[in-house]
């Protein structure tokens, strides 16, 4: 097997089992590594530190399948791992009450399951996959086999379309891997609502499933209110707040295709309907507007896309926060509920406190944490891979 020799101090950040490898920390490769195939990685002096996937085209040159020297990295690894995570996702651990139904989940949470590069969600019974590293593209085919084996489905799609594959130098990949093409958008449940779902061109995998708990929250706050849904994508916040008893809600976002979905996920758990509208356009711009013309809210939601991918990006994106979050202090009535994410991974927890301080500050408003949110537990972090941990929350009462 090829190995690839560290430099020396290099092997710090594996002892803590964290597994990805720089290019920069590699002192030199013995054999002729394929991509995505399997290299040992030792320290300087030569001892064992772990068995991984080369990437020799990205910036991060291994990542880490498993710290065991006696492990073989074999169709059977693949199956342990795949079957540790399934089992992982127990009703209990996923937080469903008694009574709830829910049959979307993450079923695969790469890194943080023990399987780098590897997303796999479960959409009724249909499973997506995104191979997203050069290591699990090169067991893409046991990895498919395996998953159908374990879960007892038939039909896998594939959306290994993630800019990330570039990095890896993979091109993009979309289709259906195993069964037939699905009727998209197909019909999923969540906490007894039904959505829609677009696998096919939908963004990620076609829902933002790690904002499921969050979305139950928001229902739960929202009866009698005037709802503010800002990026809305299909719904998924809409539909929650509308079920929780919302006054009406108005849904925001620059996607054309998205709200329209988000039209029909709001008609099919009917009778809400004629207590919703929505509005094609830039939040940035609409917010501004709905000040300028003395707008005001009861609860506002706050769900964009990611502004920093990492760290670098973090000065550009914390502006971008601020403004929004700014603007949405201000259209926020007092005893108003502002719920407001950021899924940079850029961005951490206490940053974004920050500047949702900060904002609420300049907007002249005085507001108190009611709660800290973060990604449903379907999407678990592993202790060592804070890089696990995007998604950040705060539900902030205004005084
Ligand atoms: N809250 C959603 C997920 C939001 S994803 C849910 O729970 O499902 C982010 C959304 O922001 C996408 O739908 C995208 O179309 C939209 N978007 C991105 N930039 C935008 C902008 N400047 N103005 C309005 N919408 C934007």
């Amino acid at each position: 097997m090829p190995t690839l020799t560290l430099k020396p101090g290099r092997e710090k950040s594996l002892l803590r089992r964290h597994p990805w490898i720089f290019s920069g920390a590699v002192e030199h490769v013995d054999g002729v590594p394929e991509p995505g195939g399997t290299v040992d990685l030792l320290s300087f002096k030569g001892d064992f530190l772990a068995r991984a996937a080369c990437s020799p085209q990205s910036q991060i040159r291994a990542r880490v399948w498993t710290f065991d020297p006696s492990e073989s990295v074999d169709v059977d690894f693949f199956r342990r791992r795949i079957s540790r995570a399934i089992h992982a996702r127990s009703p209990l651990l996923l937080g469903e009450g008694p009574g709830v139904r829910s049959d979307a989940f993450r079923l695969i949470h790469a890194e943080s399951d023990g399987l780098p590069g590897l997303i796999v969600d479960r959409y009724a019974d249909t499973l997506v996959a995104q191979f997203l590293s050069a290591g699990a593209e090169f067991w893409r085919e046991p990895i498919t086999n395996i998953l159908l084996e374990l879960t007892g489905l038939t039909k896998i799609y594939e959306r290994s379309d993630a800019d990330v594959r570039e990095l890896e130098g993979l091109p993009s990949r979309v289709g259906p891997l195993r069964g037939a093409i699905p009727h998209s958008p197909l019909a999923i449940t969540e906490h007894n609502l039904k959505f829609l779902v677009n696998i096919e061109t939908g963004h990620k995998t076609g829902f933002y499933l790690d904002q499921r708990l969050n979305r139950q929250r928001v229902r739960g706050l929202a009866e009698g209110q005037e709802v503010l849904d800002c990026f809305c994508y299909t719904g998924g916040f809409t539909v929650n707040a509308l079920a929780g008893g919302a006054k009406s809600v108005l849904s925001l976002d620059s996607s054309a295709d998205a709200l329209s979905l988000c039209r029909e996920n709001v008609a099919l758990n009917t009778s809400f309907v004629t207590r919703h509208s929505s509005l094609e356009g830039d939040v940035f711009h609409i917010l501004r507007k709905f000040r300028d013309e003395a707008r005001s809210f009861d609860l506002v939601i706050l769900d964009p896309p990611k502004f920093a991918p990492t760290a670098a990006q973090a000065e550009k994106a914390a502006r971008g926060y601020k403004d929004i979050n700014l603007l949405a202090f201000k259209l926020l009535r007092p005893g108003g509920i502002l719920v407001t994410f950021s899924c940079s991974g850029g961005v951490d927890a206490p940053l974004f406190q920050k500047i949702v301080a900060s904002a609420a500050l300049d907007a002249g408003v005085e507001a108190q944490i009611m709660e800290h949110l973060s990604q449903a537990p379907d999407h678990p972090v592993a202790l060592n891979f804070p890089e696990g941990a995007y998604l950040k929350g705060l539900v902030c009462y205004r005084i």
